[in-house]
Parts: structure tokens; sequence; C-alpha cells
């Protein structure tokens, strides 16, 4: 059977009358700033072909405002900004003539970073530092016509569509919900008034780009706000749109002030596909779904189930550029899966950081990271097959080196070993698998539970050895540390060591919280199940009550256990973690009733527990097991004796730098290194 064929929903074209869509992989829309940058436009336009060439069917830009007011970096309304689009148009359409590119038009309204917010209302967000200005009715007018415009530039500049965002509490959407709009003209009271501004965007853009242009709306099918909208308001809305000429509807699932995850690695994945199926039945035109389909076999399943017509894949194709292509060819195991942690993509992306990924620093800069053949093989040592080591040999081995991969363990992964076994982090089992499939690809010589020592690899004559031999448990000078009491993280991830019913956790970086999470879990793990999931995070999929959440309280299966985060800084426990996923994590475990200090000295454990100071205060924590945390040094002995023997020898990951590592940073700099070699 030709591999295409296990995918025949994904692989169908999709006739939109005036047009076809050559499959039903959507890259989706997703911020990446390039557009703000030097060059921008040139970087974009390598970005997005190489995702065309990738095989997608259609991509969707990432927000363009259609004014100053629409709050993004970037901006489309005139002839000179048009010139810049079609760079990107053009870059596409030579890559592939039969892929679709859309530009999204994102007016921010309340949430726009600028001075001079507006809204229906001049209501402040809970996640914006403004309040807007409200709206009067010349100004609605201004902003309708705006958006016309900048539909009419985006067709002009070679656009084959464009997709209106109405959700996550940008402008369009603020109109619909009665906390945000408290209007009392035509804009606002009644539903029907409410409905009238994104409505009146989406009838004057039609009117104004002629039938045979795409015209996608995206709508909050489950907005999970509290008194958000009903069902029956979404399904009249959806209708009103088609009504007016909208050839797809997109379904989003949040706004960003709700206190629901729905991207993070914890949201099963295709946790809401549901919800568009059910939408689905109430229209006559094609709907995409989104959120966590980072595979083609879940691609296929949920267009196979009839959720939907069209699947959105917007950070798989950040981690993966050729993701389509290689489902198509049955080189699914060759897929550098999108492992949700939002790490490179959306973490900078609101720390005003140039976007990539994680397990692809290639994404966004296709213009300065490239892999070329070497022009001489050398002969590689890599020691240790953690991220950082495996990074670097694929890179290396890809370009053409003769690379020989060690590892003290039996497995490959370093830390990625641990981090799989903490509920919610099962999708780093994928970037696992990627790596065992290049190191079969490239031809990569690997020796598992093999200690590597200068001497051997001096006797070896490699050209070069890569030191990636990651960290070793930072053990805190403090009386009593080698009390029975006293476990290391490791220990406790691995299931080698009992832990008690009381629990302190000494230290409350990311490892601290993942330690709490594996220790306060019970049943099944949520990540893995959208039952529980749903009762988490207290989201109603039956009965879709407004918002999807109003008047459903989470509830929590928790272990039978008390359990405290501990640290010395005297900054709220948890600030240091990612800034779109660390809130998910403090909610979950607050949820399981772990207990959070700041600002604590930590004395000494005995028998009678841990001594410390909280606070000026002295106490002594009756606790049967206390779970060092505490951070990592780097272990670069093996670096020093090879440095000491005169061979050519590099630090990469933890190995280089302990402080602040993460697998980004490992990932990033490994394949940066290898790419120079
Ligand atoms: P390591 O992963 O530590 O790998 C080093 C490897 O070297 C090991 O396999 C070791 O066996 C091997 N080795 C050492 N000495 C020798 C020798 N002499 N000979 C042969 N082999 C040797 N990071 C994130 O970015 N996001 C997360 O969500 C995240 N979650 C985590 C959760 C947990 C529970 C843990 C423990 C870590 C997590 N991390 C996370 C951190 C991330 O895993 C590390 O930053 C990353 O693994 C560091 O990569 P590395 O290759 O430098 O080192
Ligand atoms: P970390 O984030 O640096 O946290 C270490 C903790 O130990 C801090 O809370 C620190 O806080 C405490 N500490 C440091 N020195 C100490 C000492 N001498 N005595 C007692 N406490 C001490 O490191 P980590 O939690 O080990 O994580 C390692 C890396 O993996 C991190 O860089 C992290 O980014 C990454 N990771 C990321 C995630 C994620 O979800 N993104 C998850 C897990 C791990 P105080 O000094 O205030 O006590
Ligand atoms: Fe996916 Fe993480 Fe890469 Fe973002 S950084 S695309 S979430 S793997």
């Amino acid at each position: 059977m030709p591999a295409h064929q296990k995918y025949p929903n994904l692989f169908s074209p999709l006739d939109l009358g005036f047009t076809q869509i050559k499959n039903r992989a959507l890259m989706g829309s997703m911020h990446t700033g390039l557009e703000e940058l030097e060059n921008g436009f040139e970087r974009m336009a390598v970005y997005f072909a190489e995702r065309a060439r990738g095989g997608v069917g259609m991509i969707i830009t990432g927000g363009i405002s259609p004014n100053s007011e629409g709050g993004m970096g970037a901006k489309l309304s005139n002839a000179e900004e048009v010139e810049h689009h079609r760079l990107v148009t053009k870059a596409v359409h030579d890559a592939d003539p039969d892929v679709k590119i859309c530009m999204q038009i994102l007016h921010m309204g309340p949430l726009a970073r600028n001075d001079n917010p507006v809204a229906p209302s001049a209501i402040r967000s809970r996640i914006a530092s403004t309040t807007p200005r409200e709206l009067d009715e010349a100004g609605i007018e201004k902003q309708i016509a705006d958006m016309v415009n900048c539909a009419v530039c985006a067709q002009k500049a070679g656009y084959d569509g464009v997709e209106v965002i109405g959700s996550a509490g940008y402008l369009l959407s603020t109109f619909l919900v009665e906390k945000t709009n408290q209007r009392t003209d035509q804009w606002g009271g009644p539903y029907e008034n409410r409905m009238r501004f994104p409505v009146e965007v989406m009838r004057r853009i039609r009117e104004a780009v002629g039938p045979n242009f795409i015209l996608i709306f995206r709508i909050a099918a489950m907005d999970m706000l509290q008194g958000g909208m009903s069902w029956d308001e979404i399904v009249l809305l959806a209708k009103k749109m088609e009504e007016v000429g909208v050839n797809i509807i997109s379904t989003h699932f949040t706004w960003h002030e709700s206190a629901v995850p729905t991207i993070a690695t914890m949201v099963p994945r295709a946790a809401f596909t549901g919800v568009t199926g059910r939408l689905k039945k109430e229209l006559n035109i094609p709907l995409i779904t989104s959120n966590r389909i980072n595979m083609p076999d879940v691609a296929e399943s949920v267009l196979a189930r009839g959720d939907a017509d069209i699947v959105s894949m917007a950070r798989p194709m950040l981690a993966d550029a050729d993701l389509v292509n290689k489902a198509f060819e049955g080189r699914e195991d060759e897929i550098n899966t999108c492992i949700a942690c939002n790490q490179a993509c959306l973490d900078h992306t609101f720390n005003g950081m140039e976007v990539s990924c994680l397990v692809n620093p290639r994404a966004c800069h296709e213009t300065f990271l490239n892999y070329e053949p070497t022009v001489e093989q050398k002969n590689i040592a890599v020691v240790g097959a953690g991220p950082a080591g495996l990074a670097y040999a694929e890179v290396a081995a890809r370009r053409g080196h003769k690379v020989t991969l060690f590892d003290a363990a039996s497995e490959i992964g370093g830390q990625f070993n641990l981090a799989k076994r903490i509920p919610g982090k099962e999708e780093f089992y994928e970037t696992i698998r990627y790596f065992n499939k290049m190191i079969e690809k490239r031809g990569i010589d690997v020796k598992l539970n093999t200690r590597a020592t200068a001497d051997v690899l001096a006797a070896e004559g490699y050209d070069k050895v890569v030191v990636a031999t990651g960290i070793s448990p930072r053990i805190p000078d403090i009386e009593g540390i080698d009390h029975p009491k006293a476990v290391s993280y490791i220990d406790v991830i691995k299931g080698i060591k009992p832990v008690g019913k009381k629990v302190a956790i000494m230290g409350a970086g990311g490892i601290g919280f993942d330690v709490a999470e594996k220790i306060m879990h019970s049943g099944k793990f949520a990540a893995l199940d959208i039952d529980i999931f749903a009762k988490e995070w207290g989201i109603d999929f039956e009965n879709h009550p407004r918002g999807g959440v109003t008047g459903v309280e989470p509830i929590v299966a928790k272990a039978d256990r008390e359990v405290t985060l501990l640290q010395r800084k005297s900054t709220p426990v948890g600030r240091g973690l990612g800034k779109t996923t660390g809130w998910t994590h403090r909610i979950a475990l607050a949820r399981r009733g772990v207990k959070m200090i700041n600002g604590v000295e930590y004395l000494k454990i005995d028998d009678e527990g841990l001594h410390l100071m909280i606070n000026d205060r002295y106490e002594i924590m009756d606790v049967d097991t206390v779970i060092i945390c505490a951070g990592q040094l780097p272990l670069r002995g093996l670096y020093d004796e090879l440095a000491e023997k005169g061979i050519s020898v590099e630090l990469v990951g933890g190995a280089y730098e302990a402080m602040e590592l993460d697998a980004k940073r490992a990932i990033n700099q490994a394949s940066y290194l290898a790419a120079a070699v």
C-alpha cells in the first residue's frame, strides 16, 4: 500500500468551488515576529517556502494588523507594505504553485501593545496593562474600513485569501461577549447587535475582494471564560458568517485571559476537536480544527471521525517543516515532533524574543542556520547522548562527518528519560524516538553502556571529541544531607527510593515542580485522557455551558500526601517557569494541595525532619522525605582530562554550563556548533 493511503482523509483535496486545496494539512497561524525584524520579510519568505515544499496544503501567516490601533508590530495598509508581503507570497507560490497562502488579519483591540488600545467598551482585560478607549460610531466604521482595506491589500500582495481572527480576546471577539461589550447602541446590547461588528467586517471584506478569494473566520468555539459565549451564540455567529460569504470557519478554543490550558503539553492530543465536530453538523462550509494535533495519525483520526475538514498544525510545522511529506512517504518515525513545550515559540513571543523551536533551532532561522555537507570529513566522538550530544551527533553526521556517540546509560536521551516519566510530559518520548531513528538514518555508531574515558578516547584517535556529559545534581552543603530522609530527585523519578506521606521538596525550579507533580498524581494521567483532563480543568464538553466552563468545578484526584515546595528566594514560587505554561503548573499543584513557601533558609535534616527558618521564624518541618531538587553542576572532568592530553575537545549542553540550562539551550548550542564543524 503506498504510504499516503494510510492517511486517505489527510491527503484528499478540498474543493472550495473556485479553488482547490491539495490536502487537509494546514500550517496554522503563528506569530513569529519575523515581520518586525530587519530583513524580516526575506526571512519569512524562506521560512514559509520551506514549509510549502514540506507538503502542506495551505499556510496562514502570523497576525498582521490592519492599522496602528491593531497593535501588532507589522501592519498592511498601503502599497509599500504590499510589496513586502509580495516577497512571501511569491516565495511560497514559486516553491509550490499548488500551496495556498492566506494572511491573518489581527486587530488586537484591548490587548494591543500600544498606548491607545481600542475596544467596544472601556474595560481592561485581566492580562492587559491599559484600559482601552471606547470606540465611537465613527471609530467603529474606521476599524471596519481599515480591515477591508487590509484584505484588499492582501489580495494585491498575492495572497490566496485572508483569515480574520474573531477570538482570543482580540477586537472582534470583545464585541461578542457581554462582559467586554456594554454598549447600548446598534453595536451592543442584545446578541444580534453584539454580533454586528464581526459580521459587518466579513460581509464588507467579501464585497471588496470578490468571490474568488478565500475568506476564513476564526471563531472561539469554546472561549473558556466564565460567562463566555453560549453554544447557541456560537452556532448563530458561524451561520451568519456562512451567509455573508465566509468560505471556511476556523475553530479556536480560548481567550488569552482564560485559566484553562489549551495547547500546553499537559493537554491531551486533539482534546478539543469534538467541539469543532459539533459545530460542523450545523454548517455547510468546511471547518478547521486545531490544538495539540502534532502527528499525522492524530490528524487522520480527527478527519476520519468527521470532526473537521482541515487540520491545523502550527507549532508542529515549526518543529518539522517536512512533516507532511514525511507522512506522505511513510517516514512518520522521522518526524521531529512538537512536544508542546512553548519554550522557544510562544514563550519567546510573549517575552519579546525571536521565535524558534526547542527541537528545531533552524525554525525561523533558515537564512543563517544551515546544515551544509562538509568538505572535509572528520572522525568525531560525542560523549553523552542527552539532548546536546544527540543534536550535535545528528547534525554532524547529517553533514557527512563520521560520528561515534557514547553513553554510559543503556538508552539514549539523557535527562529526557527522567522528563518523560513526569505526568504531562509524555511527548518527550517522541524526541527520543526521533533521535533513535536519526541515529539509524545517519549511520551514527552508538556505544551504549559505555562510560567513555580520556585514555580510551585518546587511543581511538578521533579528530575531535565533543563532551556532552551533562550535569550532576547539586548537593547542598547542609547538616544531615546524607540522612536517609534526604533523597535525590533522580531516585524519586526513577522510583528507586520510596517517598513518604509527608514530603518537603528542596528547590522549586522546573524539576521541583515536576517532582511535585509526579508524587502528587493519582490515577490516570490527564494528558492521556480527555475526560480526566476535562474534569481537572473544569470543562464540560458535553453540555457546553457558557465558555465551556461556567459553573463547572474542577475535580482533581490527588495522592494521599502532604507536599511542601520550598525555595530560598523571596520571589513568588514558580516565577521562573515558562511564561505561557508556568501558570498551569502553579494552578495544577495548588489544586493538588501542594503548599509553596519562599524565603526559607535550610538548617539541617535529622530524625525530626527538616529544620529551617521561614521569614526569621525557626521551624521543624515534620517530614518523612526531603527531595533534593537544588539545581545542578556541570560534569566536565572528562573535558579537563582530554584538554590536558592536547586532544581537540569541545563542551556542549549542561557540561558547558549548568546554570539556567534547559533542553532548548542544549539543542540550540549543539546544532550551531555542529553546523560549523
Ligand atoms: P544530559 O541530558 O544530562 O545528558 C548527558 C548524558 O551524558 C547522559 O545520558 C549521561 O549518561 C551521559 N554521560 C555522562 N558522562 C558520560 C561518560 N563519561 N561517558 C558516556 N556517557 C556519559 N528541559 C527543558 O528544556 N524542558 C523541560 O520541560 C524539561 N523538563 C525536565 C524534567 C526533568 C525531570 C529533568 C530531570 C530535566 C528536564 N529538563 C527540561 C532539562 C533537560 O532535560 C536538560 O537541560 C537536558 O537534558 C540537558 O542536556 P545535556 O545533553 O546537556 O545533558
Ligand atoms: P533550577 O530551575 O535552577 O532550580 C533549582 C532550584 O534549586 C531553585 O529553586 C533554587 O532556588 C534552588 N537552589 C539552588 N541552589 C541551592 C542550594 N545550594 N541549596 C538549596 N537550594 C538551592 O534547576 P532545576 O529545577 O534543577 O532544573 C534544571 C533545568 O531543567 C532548569 O534550567 C530548567 O529550566 C529545566 N527544566 C525545565 C522545565 C520546564 O518545564 N521548562 C522543567 C524541568 C526542568 P533557591 O536558590 O531560591 O532556593
Ligand atoms: Fe513545539 Fe516546543 Fe518547538 Fe514550540 S518550541 S514548536 S512547543 S517543540
